[in-house]
């Protein structure tokens, strides 16, 4: 979406998907492919350089998000486009809030301030569930690890209330090297609520160079490599793996046969309702 006046300068924040250009949107794509300047982290610059060729390019280390969105902010007052790159969706631990809140504190309005265009992208949410399967198929919950902006008793607390309330869970920025201690106590508050058969799956890298995929359970998930570019996928108390695949069960085989067309009361389901999903 976009507001502001584009003859002002205009900022797009472009999240492109877990990583290659077949998951980009067509219109983050075209986006890099429209802007003069790009700004991003070394790591996402890197994964979509062949489309930023020629351009001018701005890259900064992971904890410079506040120097990045002004960098941009600059730039477009100048009258130019600039293009934010996150990896997944830039609303989604990204820097679209960040930017608006920028913006907000030097009084920008959506009717006389510059442009702003975010773009949506695959989070990598959705990205790593498409490589194990289909967890997420009923109500989930995504919870962020790292604590350096939210308290670490805030997010354990969250952990329990999703955990109670048998969400499937998407675990973002499980550990680093130094924070190892934030997925231990995790799993513990998870076994509270729920059985240690309980599907689990690792994905680091999905999509990119040196992607890997463990499908495990809450008991022993901590017997893998956990790092920062992994997201875990904790399944709820009806998911299950069948043939290598986390499925997460929306609630059909209570409510119709899936064996044959015909449902356990003999007439075909109505459907309708789902579709459009
Ligand atoms: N804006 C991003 C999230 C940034 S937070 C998005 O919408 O996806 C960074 C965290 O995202 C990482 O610590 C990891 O948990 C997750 N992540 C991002 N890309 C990933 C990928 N390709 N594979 C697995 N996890 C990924």
């Amino acid at each position: 979406m976009e507001w502001g006046n584009s003859e002002k300068g205009k900022i797009m924040m472009v999240g492109f998907g877990p990583g290659p250009k077949e998951h980009m949107t067509f219109r983050a794509y075209e986006a890099l492919k429209e802007a003069d300047v790009i700004v991003g982290y070394t790591t996402y610059i890197e994964l979509v350089k062949d489309l930023i060729e020629g351009k001018e390019i701005y890259e900064t280390g992971m904890r410079e998000e506040v120097d990045r969105a002004e960098i941009a902010i600059e730039r477009a007052e100048e009258g130019k486009k600039v293009a934010v790159v996150s990896s997944g969706d830039s609303g989604v631990y990204g820097l679209a809030g960040l930017v608006l809140e920028m913006l907000r504190e030097k009084g920008w309005t959506r009717e006389d301030g510059l442009a702003v265009e975010i773009i949506p992208g695959a989070s990598a949410i959705n990205a790593c569930a498409s490589l194990v399967g289909a967890p997420l198929m009923h109500d989930f919950a995504s919870i962020s690890l790292s604590d350096l902006l939210t308290p670490w008793e805030v997010i354990l607390e969250r952990i329990e209330a999703a955990a109670k309330a048998d969400f499937v869970i998407g675990l973002y920025n499980p550990a680093s090297g130094t924070r190892t201690r934030q997925i231990i106590e995790t799993r513990e508050v998870l076994l509270k609520h729920r059985a240690k058969e309980t599907p689990v799956a690792i994905v680091k890298s999905g999509y990119r160079d040196g992607q890997t995929l463990v499908l495990t359970n809450l008991d022993e998930m901590l017997n893998h490599k956990i790092g920062m570019l992994t997201t875990i996928l904790i399944g709820n108390s009806s998911t299950y793996v069948y043939d290598g695949l986390m499925i997460t069960p929306r609630g059909y085989h209570t409510k119709y046969s899936l064996a044959g067309k015909e449902s356990a009361a003999g007439v075909l389901p109505d459907t309708s309702h789902v579709e459009s999903d």
